[in-house]
């Protein structure tokens, strides 16, 4: 149990597409859900007299953020393989706890971690859970299932066959995974597997995975980087593609392969697109390109959401709001690019009606940035308070300057 809470700002956002509230203040209850959101002079008088006060008069409050593709077992460094080859158990988990905290200071409160190792996702996202951990809700895929020495086989999600993926997908709904996460194409972190463009799983096979997925109720999240993959994660109806980047040859070679009828299929299934870029979209060779196969997708109605492959080479766990600049230099508005971060990445993982949204019954996950995210996309990059299912979070930045009062006391 929390204490009851009420954070109070200049300006908040229930939602990116709605109209800001001024003056506006967030009840929070002990359980950690959010009780009443309105005008201070609405909300306030709704408190218990002892209620704990966060006021941030020139700060804008608006819903945590959700990040749709990390790997807390990665440690973005050169090779985060050979570093987790090298790493034991225990301090792994220490390693991803510390992770956990870096989302939190850059204002993410649910992040869905697409592939570690020994189920020690699931173990941190529990005792963030129970309270003795500190860090956003995680949502946990476990090992990506992958074939014999294909992409990230050391995670240890190998299959060989349709009883090996059912056995390996009841394995993993046993111990309590969120999501399937299957590696479809090849990708870059495994010599000697399928090169990236190349299909690891057909689409028969990839069925198999589907079916296996459905029948204990979870998800399917597909890694596939080449064209050919994409097609056979349409046709076997997994719910969201990971990278999507439309390869068919060796990435220098720049060369891509954007079949329309392919993108309408993905749009009519109401299947969500994560990119999974960091922020090294910024020294990217081929930005226009990028741009260019995004523009596409937004033509064709794509619903694409934000994800950062944080852990991977270059991709670190504290600068989601730079990851999200890209969109905004697509063209995508504040407004747009921030819902791909809130509503629209929640609804992608299936938590649309718990976060995304400041709502009363939603999670209490919200954050306070410096500056109007709707007018400067970068006021992401300022977060100075974060409530983490009603928990409270001072990111480093934000030390010496909080505003607390706490009433009563
Ligand atoms: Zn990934």
């Amino acid at each position: 149990m929390n204490k009851e809470l009420i954070v109070t700002a200049g300006r908040v956002l229930a939602a990116p597409d709605g109209a800001p509230l001024h003056d506006g203040a967030v009840l929070v209850a002990t359980d950690g859900t959010i009780s009443a959101i309105g005008t201070q002079a609405e909300v306030v008088q709704l408190a218990s007299p002892d209620v704990d006060r966060w006021d941030f008069p020139d700060k804008t409050v608006l819903p945590g953020l959700v990040n749709c593709h990390i790997h807390l077992a990665f440690d973005a460094s050169a090779d985060p393989a050979a570093t987790l080859r090298n790493t034991d158990d225990v301090a792994l988990l220490a390693a991803m706890t510390e992770r956990a905290g870096q989302l939190l200071d850059a204002g993410i409160t649910t992040a869905r971690d697409l592939g570690d190792r020994g189920g020690l996702a699931a173990q941190l996202r529990n005792a963030i859970g129970a309270g003795t951990a500190a860090g956003p809700r995680i949502l946990t895929a476990g090992a990506p299932l992958t074939v014999v020495g294909g992409h990230c086989w050391f995670l240890g999600g190998e299959v060989t066959g349709d009883a090996s993926i059912r056995a390996a997908v009841a394995d993993h709904a046993a111990y309590g995974v969120d999501v399937i996460k299957v590696m479809v194409s090849g990708g870059h972190m495994t010599p000697g597997g399928a090169a990236m463009w190349e299909p690891q799983f057909d689409a028969r096979q990839l069925e198999v995975v589907v079916d296996a997925a459905r029948e204990v109720g979870l998800p399917v999240a597909a890694h596939a980087h080449g064209t050919d993959s994409i097609i056979a994660c349409v046709e076997a109806g997994v719910d969201t593609i990971e990278h999507c980047t439309w390869l068919v040859g060796h990435p220098a070679e720049g060369r891509y392969g954007t079949p329309d009828h392919v993108a309408e299929m993905i749009a009519a299934a109401g299947i969500y697109v994560c990119p999974a870029r960091s922020s090294n979209w910024e020294t990217f060779k081929r930005l226009d390109s990028l741009l260019d196969r995004l523009a596409w997708m937004d033509r064709h109605g794509l619903k694409v959401v934000a994800g950062t492959d944080a852990g991977v080479t270059g991709s670190f766990f504290d600068d989601f709001a730079r990851s999200l600049g890209l969109y905004a230099r697509a063209g995508w508005s504040p407004a747009r690019v921030l819902a791909m971060a809130t509503t629209e990445a929640a609804a992608a993982i299936g938590l649309a009606d718990s976060i995304g949204q400041l709502k009363p019954g939603f999670s209490a996950d919200l954050i306070a940035v410096d500056g109007d995210p709707l007018a400067d996309l970068d006021a992401l990059g300022r977060v100075r308070f974060v409530l983490a299912r009603g928990r409270v979070h001072l990111p480093p930045a934000a030390s010496g300057s909080q505003q607390h009062a706490a009433a009563g006391g």
